[in-house]
């Protein structure tokens, strides 16, 4: 099995990057690892932490329509360029954690994608290095308020809910390009997602050389691929589990936001 970067908080709230053990175990690392971390001589058993986002990045980029299919679903053409936007790092929630369905919205959807993970500072890279940039990978859910995007025009507000970024539940190095991407709602065996990332429109590394030519992308920031056909509503109680052959899975509930309404 790979090895898988995780990142967690101890009993005093501390919070570390380790290396997940079979045992569950965590050898705790002394810095990120995409700043050099190297494994110290401390452990936590499994009882004595809290798994987190693997990674707490400083802005996450993700990009639209970039699988054909999903792009003909919304009823739209595959764009010619790749189509950015942003969500907040406060969107980000661990595997496990709850996705509070906001009351602003009446139609909450699921979107499984491959996420990379940005290992470097990286400005103006030309897709021939960009590979060089990437340190892993891990899952995410893009999770869309569908009305509220289309009736804002722009997708700030439909993105950027709190909760609406599992990401998890550990960090992997490689993986194959023929990697499976599956979303299983509840407890049915058939996916209502399931494609190979390779039919991507604009690969990874395409992906962080186009948008290193906007912004300078650091250490640990997020980029999320897009999301392929088959997209579809969350409910009040369902679980959502993205599964990426050779990463893991995600897993999450959807609760209803506990907020008073102002
Ligand atoms: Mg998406």
């Amino acid at each position: 099995m790979a090895q898988r970067y995780v990142r967690i908080q101890n009993q005093e709230g501390k919070i570390f990057y380790g290396l997940l053990q079979i045992s569950l175990n965590v050898q705790l690392l002394d810095a990120p690892p995409w700043l050099g971390g190297q494994p110290t001589d401390v452990y936590l058993e499994v009882d004595n932490y809290l798994i987190l986002a693997p990674c707490s990045p400083s802005k996450i980029v993700a990009v639209g329509k970039n699988y054909a299919a999903h792009a003909a679903e919304m009823e739209t053409e595959v764009p010619e360029e790749p189509l950015i936007f942003m969500k907040p790092p406060t969107s980000v929630i661990a595997c496990d954690k709850e996705i509070h369905y906001p009351p602003q919205s009446q139609r909450v959807d699921y979107e499984g994608e491959l996420a990379l993970i940005i290992g470097d500072r990286v400005f103006n890279c030309a897709p021939e290095k960009a590979h060089t940039k990437i340190w892993g990978y891990t899952i995410a859910n893009d999770v869309t308020a569908r009305d509220l995007q289309r009736k804002d025009g722009q997708w700030t507000r439909a993105k950027g809910f709190d909760t609406f970024c599992p990401l998890g539940p550990w960090i992997v190095r490689e993986l194959n390009p023929g990697a499976r991407l599956q979303t299983f709602l509840n407890d049915d065996t058939k996916p209502v997602q399931s494609a190979c990332i390779d039919e991507m429109v604009f690969s990874p590394d395409v992906l962080v050389s186009y948008i290193s030519q906007v912004m300078t992308l650091l250490p640990g920031d997020v980029i999320l691929t897009g999301t392929p056909v088959g997209v579809g509503e969350l409910h009040i109680g369902d679980r959502v589990r993205i599964e990426i052959e050779g990463i893991g899975r995600l897993e999450n509930t959807v609760t209803a936001n506990t907020h008073k309404k102002l």
